[in-house]
């Protein structure tokens, strides 16, 4: 079965969202949310889509504030039955958003899911180092996933002895730096993803979580495994960090 813990619904047409619901290779995909409104949008798909599961989250775009963040908190109070993860959240020296402000949210964020109990699903770009000394904190009370992690192999290495788990996305059919990390990375920390419709394995093409099955091809190569075992493993991955 397939999973994407990384997509954006949001982004999607309402055709493919319903393809989705129809594909039977489809366990599930987790729609991340970047900002209040993409989070109110994926609230609606998850409601009229059961394969599609919100995670709500607040990403350091540029006109982001403090008193959104309030809002954004009442949102996942009100509605955190519906919610499974916190995402996607992160510190982004690529956005022009202030980057001390950015950890503020960023923490803020952490906390919440912490109090809710809830998975987060963190993106840092050219910010690696900073966001695993602010994750380090959590170690022992958040199940943290690292969704497309481009920093160095020494952060990866911290990153496993801290205990995170790493969604390594489909584009991972032409990316040596994904290949490298799916063969250094135990596999029990490794999840599928897309980041549909971003980051599509075939130039061509927008991508779509059914292109996950690149990924389990590709795993499956590297682990020397079959691809039903690759599948077993990232379901079991899964099971461990979510209760759905
Ligand atoms: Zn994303």
């Amino acid at each position: 079965m397939i999973i994407d813990v990384h997509a954006h619904a949001d982004f999607l047409s309402e055709e493919k969202l319903v393809e989705i619901q129809k594909n039977k290779k489809i366990r599930l995909v987790i729609s991340n949310s970047v900002n209040l409104n993409s989070c109110k949008k994926n609230l609606e798909f998850s409601r009229k889509y059961s394969k599609i599961r919100l995670a709500a989250g607040l990403y350091p775009e540029e006109d982001l504030t403090l008193a959104e963040y309030s809002k954004f908190e009442k949102f996942v109070r009100k509605n955190k039955k519906e919610i499974i993860a916190i995402g996607e959240i992160g510190i982004d020296k690529i956005e022009k958003l202030n980057f001390e402000l950015q950890k503020e949210i960023f923490i803020n964020q952490l906390n919440l899911a912490k109090e809710l109990d809830l998975p987060v699903i963190v993106h840092s770009r050219k910010a690696e180092k900073e966001a695993l000394d602010i994750l380090e904190d959590y170690k022992d009370n958040l199940k943290i996933i690292l969704h497309c992690f481009s920093g160095n192999f020494n952060l990866i290495k911290r990153a496993v002895e801290l205990g995170f788990s790493f969604s390594i996305p489909a584009n991972i059919m032409r990316s040596e730096h994904f290949q490298k990390m799916a063969g250094e990375i135990p596999h029990e920390r490794i999840l599928t993803e897309t980041d549909s419709p971003l980051l599509s394995p075939y130039k061509e093409m927008k991508n779509e979580p059914s292109f996950i099955k690149e990924s389990i091809k590709k795993f499956s190569e590297i682990w020397s495994i079959s691809e039903d075992k690759v599948e077993k493993i990232i379901e079991e991955n899964f099971n461990k960090i979510f209760s759905v």
